[in-house]
């Protein structure tokens, strides 16, 4: 079982790790805009200190900063009891109290999430979820070479979603039942927004919420994304297998990509699963304000790190 009082000691951990130097929160100006076609709602945020910065950490990456992680970032060594997952915290966050859900033992990343990885996640969201104090939290596992992650050991993260932040999965899951799709309901798709995206609703009741339940979401919208790699290989022989899956207590969502990155003439924007809840990081001032002056190039580049949207297409007998 999670500790009920986890954000607590998350917080404590937080604050001691800050004090101590082990991590240091990169400081960010934002601003919320939206998407003219699909309302999608973006909130933009740039760290005039990542400029300087090198890449995702390359020269940090040769050795797994999980297998002995910094003492003063580990929130819990077992965070369900069962001496499966520890709980870290970022050492480069952008958000306060940015945790990693991370497995004691070596996984790798591009392997499949587990029924267990993913009830953990589930799990840990209802523990720092607060309705009535208008906390949600957003669980988000970026996998394969073109999903935007940095670290091969098998890892969740996961940050509050910014108060009074609507995502078009919100959105597009906002009344609707739990459902597991079949051949005549597909996964739930915005046909306003550009890229291919495969959304479930999750039970209302957490009671109802299990491993084999999460894994038949899971499963039955990787399914689709996979059927991207097969299309596009011809187009892109170098296409790798990656994906972000998202989620919240409400829903799940997974995104098929096709490039961490997105570079022009006026825009260079690393993207990973949380740039698909609308959360974009600028690292360099030119981006931040072309964004600003013309929202609707995050969708751009949302697009182009994708795949095309099959909203309202039937799957075919040859597909996943
Ligand atoms: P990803 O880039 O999606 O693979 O996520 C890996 C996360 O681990 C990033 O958010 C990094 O900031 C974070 N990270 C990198 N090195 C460390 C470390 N030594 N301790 C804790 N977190 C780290």
């Amino acid at each position: 079982m999670i500790p009920k009082n986890v954000s607590e000691l998350t917080k404590e951990t937080y604050e001691n790790a800050l004090k101590s130097g082990a991590l240091k929160l990169t400081e960010t100006e934002s601003k919320k805009l939206k998407d003219s076609q699909s309302a999608m709602q973006y909130l933009v945020s740039y760290a005039p200190s990542l400029a300087d910065k090198p890449e995702s950490n390359e020269s940090e990456n040769k050795e797994d900063p999980f297998a002995n992680p910094e003492k003063d970032l580990v929130v819990l060594e077992d965070l369900n009891g069962d001496g499966k997952y520890q709980l870290l915290l970022n050492k480069y966050p952008v958000i306060p109290e940015h945790t990693l859900l991370v497995t004691k033992e070596f996984q790798n990343q591009s392997s499949a999430l587990a029924p267990s990885d993913l009830l953990v996640a589930y799990k840990y969201l209802c523990r720092i979820d607060d309705e009535d104090e208008d906390i949600r939290n957003l669980v988000f596992f970026n996998s394969g070479e073109q999903s935007g992650s940095s670290q091969n050991h098998k890892h969740l993260q996961s940050f509050k979603i910014p108060s009074k932040f609507t995502t078009f999965q919100d959105r597009l899951c906002n009344g609707k039942e739990h459902f597991l799709p079949t051949f005549n309901q597909e996964p739930l798709q915005d046909d306003k927004v550009s890229f291919a995206h495969f959304v479930l609703p999750l039970p209302e009741n957490p009671d109802d919420v299990d491993e084999d339940l999460l894994a038949m979401c899971y499963i039955s919208l990787l399914q689709r994304s996979l059927t991207f790699f097969q299309d596009w290989l011809n187009e892109n022989p170098d296409l790798t297998k990656s994906y972000n899956v998202l989620l919240t207590k409400k829903w799940i969502c997974v995104i098929p990509r096709s490039h961490a990155k997105f570079n022009d003439d006026e825009l260079s924007l690393s993207i990973n699963a949380a740039g698909y809840a609308g959360l974009v990081l600028a690292k360099d001032k030119k981006t931040f304000e072309k964004l600003n002056e013309t929202p609707d190039l995050v969708d751009k580049a949302l697009f182009e790190c994708g795949f095309p949207s099959t909203a309202g297409q039937k799957p075919t007998e040859y597909h996943y």
